[in-house]
């Protein structure tokens, strides 16, 4: 479905706690601590022409379970178990 690799599939993931940097991730919006991964491709057209190649790869996003707020991250965040 679109950007979000898995969303709304049948075999949607359950929601986890993420660590990033040695912290637990909380939603800004409504400090939720639950999110369900999703993967997002960011090389587009778009970035090649404001020169940012650096980017041309896939983010991972976090989308809160509660809220819907997406945080995006670049480098991969640790899944708590
Ligand atoms: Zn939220």
């Amino acid at each position: 479905m679109g950007l979000f690799s898995g969303h709304g599939s049948k075999n949607e993931k359950p929601d986890s706690r993420f660590l990033v940097a040695g912290a637990e991730v909380t939603c800004p919006q409504c400090q939720n601590n639950l999110f369900h991964e999703g993967k997002a491709q960011l090389n587009t057209a778009a970035m090649s022409l404001m020169n940012l190649d650096w980017v041309n790869k896939s983010a991972t996003t976090l989308v809160c379970s509660r809220c819907s707020f997406i945080s995006w991250y670049l480098e991969g965040p640790t899944k708590l178990d």
